[in-house]
């Protein structure tokens, strides 16, 4: 850890037991005492986890990404990363440490849990000294010591239980399946979408660490201050919605430093390292983003019309079929069936099923009430809503059959990862387990080419 005693807030005793030991030091200008405590959140996963998710999101994320290429400007990064990460407090655990640089313009910078950290060639080229690249990074890893992405993969999971149409969760616990969708598509905005505290969380500990590794320790702060300014009036740069800015997010830090004393005279702001790589990554060639979209431009390739011939499904409560050219994610009560290049990039670039049906079940209390079907038809509707702001019912819900049970049918109207609108078709079922939906769902433009292929599975279902 580098300091050779570290006190907190709240450890009065020890505190008090220090400071008699140190007689006459002035103990109570020890502001050092002061620091903020924070300690990971709640969380379903164990760290080792936290590293199997974080890795297999790593692979895709290295797959899917423009990397720099560059071994000078990866190792520069490993470097100042490592260094920064000697002076983070990971509450015991061990990580895996990766940096990659990503050749995206974009100012943005991730961390998946376990320790993969990739930062975009846009936050270097607009950091100003390597203090301010560090107050990124610092960020980042405190993201991953605090366990922000499993801790929020937790809640949507207690919360929800449901696989959201954007890409939630399986449900049951952390289930094998569960490990593998979050392994898969539909993890990126679930572990990287924090909240706000834990952005303020994430603000405070890379301020520390920030400090404690010499460096000037409100440069993170000037970094989003600056990235603020320069972008008032025009769209805010992506770093923003993967890490919304908490109020006061700047007093905040303040407040930090002083309690940790204030910036120290001699910190490091710049190296001539910093510059190198910055001019390294300068130079690198453009890539153009992908633009994605259903008029293709140069996005994601649309996925092969959906075969005619099926496949078998059986889970306990039901069976049904499927195309054939179709992969089955996920396990048991929440599965999804989606063509290659069905799962596309939400509006933060994380991953999301466009193409494809979600089944899930959801506990009812009381799935013999007369009202059973209708209230948690609201509440899955509700639930799915509150997971995807731009969601609106397109078509009420109107009463059908499925397998000739009682069902409703309602059309949902969305953002579809692939860009334009996306139609999002459930329907809802009342079973002994719960209630069963399935959710079918398209780019609306190419929605009636799904249309026959969603009906024939439906058609398909055969309950237990
Ligand atoms: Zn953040």
């Amino acid at each position: 850890m580098g300091k050779a005693i570290r006190i907190y807030a709240g450890v009065g005793g020890r505190a008090a037991r220090i400071c008699a030991a140190a007689a006459l030091l002035a103990c109570g200008s020890n502001v050092q005492a002061q620091r903020t405590q924070l300690k990971p959140g709640w969380n379903l996963f164990s760290v080792q986890q936290d590293i199997v998710v974080g890795k297999q999101n790593a692979v895709q994320a290295e797959k899917q990404l423009p990397l720099c290429n560059s071994p000078k400007v990866d190792a520069y990064l490993t470097q100042l990363g490592m260094k920064l990460v000697a002076h983070l407090d990971t509450h015991g655990a061990t990580y895996p440490w990766e940096f990659h640089c990503v050749n995206d313009r974009a100012i943005n910078a991730f961390a998946l849990p376990g320790g993969y950290v990739f930062v975009n060639r846009g936050a270097i080229e607009a950091a100003d000294n390597e203090a301010q690249l560090a107050g990124v990074m610092a960020h980042e890893i405190s993201h991953v010591a605090l366990r922000h992405g499993t801790n929020q993969a937790s809640k949507a999971q207690a919360t929800q239980g449901l696989l959201g149409i954007t890409g939630g969760l399986f449900g049951g616990g952390v289930s094998g399946a569960m490990l593998e969708q979050l392994g898969s598509f539909a993890a990126g905005g679930v572990l990287l979408r924090y909240s706000r505290n834990a952005e303020t969380q994430a603000d405070i500990s890379g301020t520390q660490v920030l400090y404690d590794s010499g460096y000037d320790p409100r440069a993170m702060a000037q970094f989003f201050e600056k990235l603020e300014a320069e972008t008032k009036g025009k769209n805010p740069p992506e770093f923003f919605s993967d890490h919304p800015s908490p109020d006061h997010r700047v007093d905040r830090v303040d407040q930090e430093i002083s309690k940790l004393g204030g910036s120290p005279a001699n910190a490091r702001k710049d190296s001539q390292e910093f510059e190198a790589a910055k001019r390294e990554v300068m130079n690198l060639p453009i890539v153009k983003k992908a633009t994605p979209g259903p008029a293709g431009g140069g996005g994601m390739s649309k996925p092969a019309p959906p075969s005619s011939s099926m496949s078998m499904y059986q889970s306990t409560g039901y069976a049904m079929k499927y195309p054939d050219n179709w992969k089955k994610y996920g396990e048991q009560d929440n599965v999804a069936f989606a063509p290659d290049g069905g799962v596309g990039n939400d509006s933060s670039g994380h991953g999301a099923l466009a193409y494809g049906i979600s089944i899930g079940t959801q506990t009812v209390q009381d799935p013999n009430a007369p009202s059973a079907l209708d209230t948690a038809t609201q509440q899955l509707i509700d639930g799915l809503k509150q997971s995807n702001p731009s969601m609106k019912v397109a078509r009420q819900a109107v009463r059908v059959r499925l397998n000739n049970q009682p069902a409703l049918s309602t059309y949902l109207g969305s953002a579809s990862p692939v860009g334009g609108q996306e139609t999002d078709w459930v329907i809802t079922v009342m079973r002994p387990e719960g209630l069963v939906y399935f959710v079918c769902t398209a780019p609306q433009a190419e929605y009636s080419n799904y249309d026959k292929t969603f009906g024939s599975i439906l058609d398909s279902v055969r309950f237990k």
